[in-house]
């Protein structure tokens, strides 16, 4: 999509502090970060939202949370991580471009 933020970061036409990308997945901090660790992990396809996904995407999807417990090993949370999926303007979702986020370390919010 043309007009989508997180398609243009992973197609690197608008800078972001990357920390992954392989050839499904791109991984970056979040801009306004919301814990000691907050990172974005986004398809390079474009899907709105979970509301998409189908089964096409299903070996994304493990990808996706597979590569979760790694990343944040390597962010240094050995204690544990959250992973929040908002979705839809009723789930506080902000960008329409599929994104998991991965917190984690002090400061980490609630769900208030
Ligand atoms: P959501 O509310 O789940 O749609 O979350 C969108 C997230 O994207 C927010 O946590 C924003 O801080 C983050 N965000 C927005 N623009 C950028 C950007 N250019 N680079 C990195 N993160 C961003
Ligand atoms: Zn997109």
């Amino acid at each position: 999509m043309s007009d989508c933020l997180f398609c243009k970061i992973a197609a690197g036409e608008i800078p972001a502090d990357k920390v992954y990308e392989d050839d499904q997945v791109v991984v970056f901090k979040d801009i306004a970060p919301k814990a000691e660790v907050h990172l974005l992990m986004i398809p390079r396809q474009h899907i709105a939202s979970l509301n998409e996904l189908s089964v096409e995407h299903d070996v994304l999807t493990s990808h996706m949370m597979r590569l979760l417990p790694r990343l944040a090993r390597e962010q240094g949370l050995e204690q544990g991580f959250r992973t929040i999926i908002n979705t839809g303007e009723g789930g506080g979702q902000e960008v329409f471009h599929l994104h998991l986020h991965l917190m984690g370390g002090d400061n980490l919010p609630g769900f208030n």
